[in-house]
């Protein structure tokens, strides 16, 4: 890493001393401090005003507890998490993540990230994020809604459409959406659309959510290549994970006629030089909830999967790491250059390690970071607030259209800044000075809150 100045190195030290243990915080800390050097260097005031350390330091952290019962009729206890770190440009906005691995500080650098992502989209949104570390792989229906229902009646309390309003996330799609609203409903006795976004389209959620996050990754990518004069037409495309961001990075990509030849799960990966099926990704994924190794028994010779291993070794073009964080480490980052890997952009949270982000930089594969690349999805979110405000819904293309302007202005944002603090091409320091200068501004506005 870079050395920090004295003064970033010292707000550092202090996010250090002050989050023990919480190493992905550190690690989204870092990424965003790594940029600001030429920032703070022009603009004095925002250091006078103490505004990274106020930025560094949620408004409001909830954790709680979610008893419930499970199909035995045993009586289980999980944590409940919401950070609601920054309001300065609206109300706090992000996923929600159900997944074993989530403590305090994934839900913080998850919502430090958001906190950025949300002021380059533009749109009237704050920072947050929430999650538990209850795991509904292997869950019936009804433990889900349970669990559900559980988490709500404590969450509700701290959400409102002009105060905090959650979405989906790793382990949260349609059908966890659909129980924490009825929940919500059932409590407060309203029909507060506004709330929830990632809802179903017959009841408040608009087309295109569902795809944004993955359709964006795939239009900035475009984006990208588009300033070598090059197109994602006819490319090799690997895709990791085989969720929500990555079946729709897929099918983004081969209507823009790329070639996708594998995806993964946290099992392994399959290989489909042909080119995946994606009906029948969809099947063995959306409607059947298998493994992704169902995918290649499905198809016999044609695919191969491959148990453990990295996905990063298959030769490709473009690479869209679309599942976890710190999923693409600096030997898989070789091996993607030794490949002739033209770029690279985030569909996931913060999946490349620094390591590897840096080798991208120096071998001159483009590089876009998630909060630009994966911001997709959260402004489709915005644009469903929209709608849910209004009582009007649009049509599939017009929410596509605004989807695609959206992520243009994310890239031309990100370029322009990356350009104004002398780093043309590096979407990394763009994205964060561009966004860190929206947030600046209004939180300096507003006074010391
Ligand atoms: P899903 O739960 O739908 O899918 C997650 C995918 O990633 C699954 O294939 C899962 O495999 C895989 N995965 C999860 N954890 C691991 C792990 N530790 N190792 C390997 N693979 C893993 O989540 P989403 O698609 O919604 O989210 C994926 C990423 O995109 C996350 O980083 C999320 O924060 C980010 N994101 C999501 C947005 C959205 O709109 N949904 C918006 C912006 C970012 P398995 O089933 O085996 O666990």
């Amino acid at each position: 890493m870079p050395a920090l100045d004295s003064t970033l190195q010292s707000i550092y030290d202090l996010v250090l001393r002050r989050n023990p243990g919480e190493d992905e915080f550190h690690q989204a800390v870092r990424e965003v401090l790594d940029s600001l050097g030429p920032v703070m260097a022009k603009h004095p005031q925002y250091a006078d005003a103490r505004v990274i350390e106020r930025i560094c330091e949620p408004e409001r952290q909830i954790i709680f507890r979610v008893p419930w019962t499970d199909d035995r009729g045993r009586i289980e206890i999980h944590r409940g998490f919401r950070v609601e770190f920054n309001s300065a440009l609206g109300p706090y906005k992000g996923g929600l993540r159900f997944h074993p691995s989530v403590y305090l500080g994934i839900v913080k650098f998850l919502g430090f990230e958001q906190i950025f992502k949300n002021a380059l989209t533009g749109l009237p949104i704050g920072g947050g994020k929430g999650g538990s570390d209850f795991d509904p792989k292997g869950r019936s229906d009804g433990e889900v809604m349970r669990f559900c229902q559980s988490f709500m009646t404590e969450l509700y309390r701290h959400l409102g459409e002009y105060t905090d309003v959650p979405a989906g996330d790793i382990g949260v799609g349609g059908r966890e959406i659909g129980y924490l609203f009825g929940q919500y409903k059932r409590i407060t006795n309203r029909y507060e659309s506004g709330v929830l976004t990632g809802k179903g389209l017959g009841w408040g959620g608009s087309p295109v959510r569902k795809e944004a996050t993955g359709y964006g990754a795939v239009f900035f990518t475009d984006e990208m290549l588009r300033t070598r004069g090059q197109s994602l037409d006819g490319r090799t495309v690997v895709v990791s994970g085989s969720g929500n961001v990555a079946i729709y990075a897929v099918e983004k990509a081969q209507q823009l006629g790329a070639t996708v030849v594998a995806v993964s799960d946290s099992g392994g990966y399959v290989v489909d030089e042909k080119g995946i099926d994606l009906e029948l990704l969809k099947e063995v994924k959306e409607q059947r909830r298998e493994r992704v190794s169902a995918y290649a028994d499905a198809l016999g010779e044609r695919a191969r999967h491959v148990a453990g291993g990295s996905i990063w070794d298959v030769p490709c073009e473009v690479a869209l790491p679309c599942a976890t964080q710190n999923e693409l480490d600096e030997a898989a980052a070789r091996a993607l250059v030794a490949n002739g890997c033209l770029a690279v952009a985030e569909g996931a949270n913060m999946p490349t390690t620094p390591a590897a982000a840096k080798l991208f930089g120096e071998a001159g594969v483009l590089f876009g970071p998630g909060k630009a690349a994966n911001a997709g999805g959260v402004a489709t979110s915005a644009l469903e607030m929209q709608q849910n405000a209004s009582r009007d819904s649009w049509t599939h293309e017009y929410t596509e259209e605004r989807l695609g302007e959206i992520m243009r202005g994310i890239h031309e944002r990100c370029a322009a800044a990356a350009e104004e603090y002398g780093a043309p091409g590096n979407y990394v320091l763009g994205a964060n000075a561009s966004a860190f200068i929206q947030v600046a501004d209004a939180m300096l506005a507003f006074g010391v809150i």
